[in-house]
This record gives C-alpha cells, structure tokens and sequence, in this order.
C-alpha cells in the first residue's frame, strides 16, 4: 500500500481483487415480495434453488443476471474470477479454465471418491485445472475426503496424470474447520513435501460460512486460505455486497483479529491468495514492486492498508494495464438548517 497516486487521486490502492469463487448463473435471485429470500438451513435454501426464475429457459434473464455480477465487479476492482456455472453434460468448452463438481452430494463416500477422480480424470484429459466443493459438513466422525484428493493429486503427479501448471482448488470445506493443529500440520506437510521440494498446486477459498480462521491458520501453520464471495443475492446468501473487500471487516469481526498482521492476511486471502488459487498470473506480493504491470484498484477513502481491511474505502478507480477501465462513486449530501 502507498498513500496516493498522481495528483488527481488521495487514497491507498490495493492488488488487483479477485473473485476466487462465485457463482454467475445464481445470483440476484431474491424476489421482490420476499419468497425465497430467506432459509433456515441449506437444505431449503438447495431447495428453493432448485426452482429458481425460469431457469435456464429464460436465457435473457441468466445473462442480464451474470453480466450484472461481471460490471459490479469490476467496478468494486475485480480484474480476475473464478464464475461458477451448472453444466448438465460433460465435456469442455472452449474458454473454461477449470472443472468441477460438488462431491459432498454424493450418496456414500465411495461414491464421492468416484467423483473426485472423474473430475482429475477430466481435468488432465483437457489440461485444466479442478475446483471442488469439498467437505461441506461439520460432521467430526465424516471422513474428511481432503486427504483422499491429496494422495490422488500427489499420485497422478507422480505418474505423470496431471497437466504441468494444473492447479486444484477447493472450496467450503467446512469440516477443516474441526481440524485439530495435528491435523493442520499433517495438511501443511502433505501439501508442501518438503523432502521434494515439490508442493501440491492446491489452494483453500472458504466463503464466511466454512468459518476458516484465515488469520490463525496463517499465523499459526503456515497454511494460506482465500475468501470468496461465493453466491449473491440468492437463498443461499441473501445478504451482503458483491465485494471481496467487504469480506475483510467481517473476518475481523469473525475471527477476532483486528492486528495489522492480521488485516493484512485478510487483504491478501481476496487478492493475491485468490489469485493463487484460480491460477491467475501476477505478483505473489501484495506490495507493488518496480516492473509490476499497472494493474490495481485505487482505495479513495483509505490510507493505508488496515483501514482498507476495517472499512474499505466505496469510491474506488480501477486501473488495468495502466488504464483507468471503471469508477465507482458515493456522493455525500447534508441540508443545513440555519439556526434561528
Ligand atoms: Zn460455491
């Protein structure tokens, strides 16, 4: 962080944001008159998303929806995204990145461990990287299915099954959050093989709900973890912005760690860890170095790099490969009233 940018502008400026995971065909789905806002637990929000607005016939509808979600994006300073969408056959596209599943909707683990391997199966059969919904639960006796896709990923490495740069990336995962610090080191170690000085190419986003403390698993194992938004204005999560950066005073608050260390680990889990995770180029630190191409948000109402993680700044100017491609402003007004 730096405080101000020429003479036109006052403020910090942060890297380049980064949606690590979000969904592009479920967001702004909440209804006007309330019905489907709200839910009492996952099932029904499943539920309600399962006969959401005509869907996917109403074609217009889905992509006014999603381009919606792309410019406000980019007007909070998103230059990169990891957007999710539903894809009933299987094969691969032109232009998609990175396939996925959810394999926590599977009957039996068995059958979950099926899922996991058609899914490296296909990602190396196409060079792409994979991205799981993993180990959504916070059942303590369920086999934590995390360690199973290590050995997968760390064999087919070892056996030439996976295309050179691939990464995988995994999501929710809310039964880490039982992990005991055992548990975390035997993670740490079964990803960085320090013996072959050959880490797994695997990264952890957990949206707020998975309750990940990104700042201690940070501090205390070494191990980083992106946020992400995940889902906008749809029963799953009816609240909230659209903001990565928002995510930053929430996780203060949920975590209970409002220390600069721990600002920054925030800032750095919707920046350059959630590019890390979706495989996006650019620089591994979240300080600007000489030769860095020009592509950052400028943090108008913020000076320095805390206050962005308390209370980041709404006026924002977006900057990509050295050009200005987005603004967004809040005018502030106040009548005063003469005294008598
Ligand atoms: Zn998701």
């Amino acid at each position: 962080m730096q405080k101000g940018w020429g003479h036109s502008y006052q403020g910090s400026y942060s890297r380049r944001l980064c949606h690590a995971h979000i969904h592009l065909d479920k967001c702004f789905l909440l209804n006007n008159d309330g019905s489907h806002n709200c839910c009492r637990d996952f099932a029904e929000a499943l539920k309600s998303l399962q006969r959401p607005k005509p869907f996917p016939s109403d074609l217009t509808d889905l992509y006014n929806r999603g381009k919606r979600l792309v410019i406000e994006s980019i007007q909070c300073g998103v230059t990169a995204m990891r957007a999710h969408v539903e894809w009933t056959r299987r094969r691969c596209t032109e232009g998609v990145q990175a396939v996925g599943s959810a394999p926590y909707v599977e009957p039996s683990i068995a059958q979950a461990k099926r899922n996991i391997d058609l899914i490296l199966d296909t990602a190396h059969e196409n060079k792409l990287h994979a991205d799981f919904h993993l180990d959504y639960n916070l059942d303590p006796t369920a086999e934590p299915l995390i360690w199973y896709l290590l050995a997968q990923l760390r064999s087919r490495i070892n056996s030439g099954r996976w295309a050179d740069g691939a990464h995988v990336c995994v999501g929710h995962a809310t039964r880490l959050s039982l992990f005991s610090a055992e548990e975390w080191t035997r993670f740490r170690m079964a990803v960085e093989d320090a013996e072959n000085q050959n880490s797994l190419p695997i990264t952890l986003p957990g949206p707020p709900r998975a309750t990940l403390d990104v700042p201690g698993l940070a501090r205390e194992h070494r191990v980083k973890v992106g946020m992400a938004v995940n889902n906008v204005e749809n029963a799953f999560t009816p609240q909230g912005t659209i903001d990565p950066l928002a995510l930053c005073p929430m996780g203060v608050a949920v975590f209970q760690d409002g220390t600069k260390r721990g600002c920054q680990t925030l800032v750095e889990a919707v920046t350059i860890t959630a590019r890390k995770a979706i495989a996006a180029r650019g620089p591994a630190s979240l300080f600007p170095a000489k030769g860095d191409a020009a592509d950052f948000v400028l943090l108008h109402e913020n000076d320095s790099l805390y206050s962005a993680a308390l209370n980041p700044s709404y006026t924002r100017t977006v900057i990509k490969d050295g050009e200005i491609v987005a603004t967004r402003r809040a005018d502030k007004w106040i009548r005063l009233v003469a005294q008598q």
